[in-house]
C-alpha cells in the first residue's frame, strides 16, 4: 500500500460520505417542507370556498371611536338562494337603549368601575356591489343590519357588500370596551349571521355566556394606531409601516370564525415555539410571565397531540382589562387582570388554549348548546392536569369538589324557586342568571364528560375526541355530531346517554 493508493481511497470515501450527507440532508428538507406545506395547505385548502372580509380601521384613542370601511366578499354556502345577506351589530348590546345587555346586575360595577357608560356601532353607508342601498337595522335591540341584494344569491355565488361605520368603544371591562390598561375589540365590527333551517340565526347578546355563532372566514385587515399602542390580535401581523404620528399593521387570517384585537400602551410581549407556532404572551404586571407563556406552550403541545393539530403560525395569550376569567377568540385569548392567584391565572390560559380547538376549529352555536364547548373545554382542561403532573393539580379531588358544588348549588335553587332545571341544551339567555348557567354547562359538563370518560375508557374516549375533532373540524358541530362520533369510536349506542345528561334526566345524587 503506497502513500498514494492511500490518498485516493481516501478521497474516494470522503466523496461517498458527502453524498450519503446531501442525500440524506435532501431527504431531510424534503420531509420538513412537506411537512410545514401540508400544515398550511390545510388552511390553504380549506380557505378556498369561505367569505373573505376585509377590514380598513382607524383608531382614534382620543374619542374612543374606531372608523372602520369593510368589504365582505360573501359566498352563499347554504342550499338555498338568498335575497338578503344579515349581520349582526354586536357593539349596539352596549347601547343605552338596549333590552338585553351583556353586563347582568351582578356583574355591573365591577364591568363600570367609573359607572355605567355606554358604546355603540353607526352604519354611515351600505352598497352591494357598488350600488349603494338603504340601510336597515332590526329593532329592538339595532344588533342586526339587513342588507337586500340587488339580485338574488344563489349556492355558491358570491357577492361584494360594502359598510362604512364608526364604533364607540365604552368604558367597560369587558370583551368590547376598554379599562385603564386595555382597550378590547371583541364582537366589534359587522360580522355574517349563520343561515339555518330557513333563517339567519340572530340571538341577543345577553350577560350568559358567549352567545356569538358565527362561520369560518378568511381576514385581510388594516389597523391604523397611536405608535406608541403594542397590538395583539388574530392572524398574522404581516408588516407595521410608520404614518405622520401613528403606525398601520397589516393582518392576515386564514380560516378563523371570527376576528379581534387588543391595543395596549402598557404591553412587554415575550414568545416561544409550539411546534410550528409562535407562542406570544402581551402582559403588564406579572412577575410570573415566562410560567403564563410556558403554560400557554405546554397547553398547545398538550392539545395538539390529544385532539389534533393547531394548524396556525400564531397564538396569542393577552393580559387584559376584563370582568370575567378570560376570552377565546381565534388565534387570541383575553386573559383577566382581575385573576391575581397564580394557579387559577394559568388555569383560564389553559382552558382559553383548549377553545381554540371546541370553538375556534371546531365550532357550535354556543347560544343553543354551550356545554358543547364549555363543558368539553372544562373537561380538556382537566386532562391537560392529566398530562401535565408538574401543574400540580389534583384532578380527582377537582372532580369532587365540582360535584358537591353542584349538588348544593342544586339544592339551595330547589328550595328557593321550588324546582331545579338542569337541562343542559337551551338557549343562554333563557337560564335564570350567571350562576344556573355556569352550574349547568361546565360544571355539569364537566360531570357528563367525566362519566362518559369513565364509561368508555381512557383510549376509547381521546379517540373519540379526536375523531369529532377530525370530522368537524372547520365546521359547525352540533350535539348529534359528538353523539356520532362517540358511537362510531366506542362501537355502542350512546343516545340515551347522552339524553339523560344533557336534557336533564340523570340523577347525580346517585352519581359516584
Ligand atoms: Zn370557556
Amino acid at each position: 500500500m503506497n502513500n498514494k493508493n492511500n490518498s485516493y481511497l481516501e478521497i474516494k470515501r470522503k466523496k461517498r460520505v458527502l453524498t450519503i450527507f446531501l442525500l440524506l440532508s435532501l431527504i431531510l428538507v424534503l420531509v420538513f417542507s412537506c411537512f410545514a406545506g401540508c400544515k398550511s395547505n390545510s388552511l390553504n385548502k380549506n380557505s378556498k370556498n369561505l367569505t373573505n372580509y376585509s377590514l380598513s380601521l382607524s383608531f382614534d384613542d382620543n374619542t374612543k371611536t374606531l372608523q372602520g370601511t369593510q368589504t365582505v366578499n360573501y359566498i352563499n354556502s347554504t342550499q338555498v338562494v338568498l335575497k338578503e345577506v344579515w349581520f349582526h351589530l354586536y357593539p349596539n348590546a352596549f347601547s343605552e337603549t338596549a333590552k338585553i345587555k351583556p353586563v347582568s346586575n351582578l356583574y355591573k360595577d365591577k364591568a363600570y368601575p367609573n359607572g355605567e357608560d355606554f358604546g355603540r356601532i353607526t352604519i354611515n353607508k351600505v352598497a352591494v356591489e357598488n350600488k349603494e342601498k338603504e340601510i336597515i337595522i332590526k329593532e329592538p335591540d339595532n344588533e342586526v343590519l339587513v342588507v337586500k341584494l340587488n339580485e338574488d344569491l344563489y349556492p355558491d355565488d358570491r357577492v361584494n357588500i360594502n359598510i362604512e361605520y364608526n364604533v364607540l368603544l365604552p368604558n367597560c371591562l369587558h370583551r368590547f370596551g376598554y379599562g385603564d390598561n386595555t382597550y378590547n375589540f371583541g364582537n366589534f365590527y359587522p360580522i355574517a349571521c349563520v343561515y339555518e333551517n330557513g333563517s339567519f340565526k340572530t340571538d341577543a347578546y345577553g350577560s350568559n355566556g358567549d352567545p356569538f355563532y358565527s362561520e369560518m372566514a378568511n381576514y385581510d385587515v388594516n389597523i391604523t394606531y397611536d405608535k406608541d399602542f403594542t397590538l395583539a390580535s388574530t392572524g398574522e401581523q404581516k408588516n407595521t409601516i410608520n404614518l405622520e404620528n401613528k403606525k398601520q399593521t397589516n393582518i392576515k387570517a386564514s380560516v378563523v370564525r371570527d376576528f379581534a384585537f387588543v391595543l395596549s400602551k402598557k404591553f412587554n410581549v415575550i414568545s416561544k415555539k409550539a411546534g410550528n407556532t409562535t407562542v406570544s404572551y402581551y402582559y403588564y404586571e406579572d412577575k410570573n410571565a415566562e410560567k403564563s407563556l410556558q403554560c400557554a406552550v405546554d397547553s398547545i403541545n398538550t392539545f395538539n397531540s390529544l385532539f389534533g393539530n393547531y394548524p396556525y403560525s400564531t397564538y396569542s395569550v393577552a393580559k387584559t382589562n376584563f370582568i370575567h376569567g378570560g376570552m377565546e377568540y381565534p388565534n387570541l385569548v383575553f386573559i383577566s387582570d382581575s385573576v391575581t392567584n397564580i394557579e387559577d391565572y394559568l388555569n383560564v390560559i389553559v382552558h382559553e388554549t383548549a377553545h381554540q380547538w371546541w370553538y375556534n376549529m371546531v365550532g357550535s352555536n354556543a347560544c343553543e348548546y354551550a356545554w358543547l364547548d364549555e363543558g368539553l373545554t372544562e373537561y380538556s382542561t382537566l386532562m391537560f392536569y392529566k398530562k401535565n403532573p408538574s401543574y400540580n393539580i389534583n384532578v380527582k379531588e377537582s372532580l369532587n369538589s365540582s360535584l358537591s358544588s353542584y349538588l348544593l348549588f342544586s339544592e339551595i335553587c330547589t328550595s328557593v324557586y321550588g324546582s331545579f332545571d338542569s337541562t343542559m341544551t337551551k338557549n343562554v339567555n333563557t337560564f335564570k342568571g350567571d350562576m344556573e348557567y355556569v352550574y349547568v354547562t361546565y360544571v355539569k359538563g364537566v360531570l357528563f364528560f367525566d362519566n362518559l370518560n369513565e364509561m368508555v375508557g381512557d383510549k376509547k374516549f381521546e379517540k373519540s375526541l379526536k375523531y369529532y375533532f377530525e370530522e368537524n373540524r372547520y365546521k359547525n358541530a352540533t350535539p348529534a355530531n359528538m353523539i356520532s362520533a362517540f358511537e362510531k369510536i366506542c362501537k355502542r349506542n350512546l343516545e340515551n346517554f347522552f339524553d339523560s345528561w344533557i336534557n336533564g334526566k340523570v340523577v347525580l345524587q346517585n352519581y359516584k
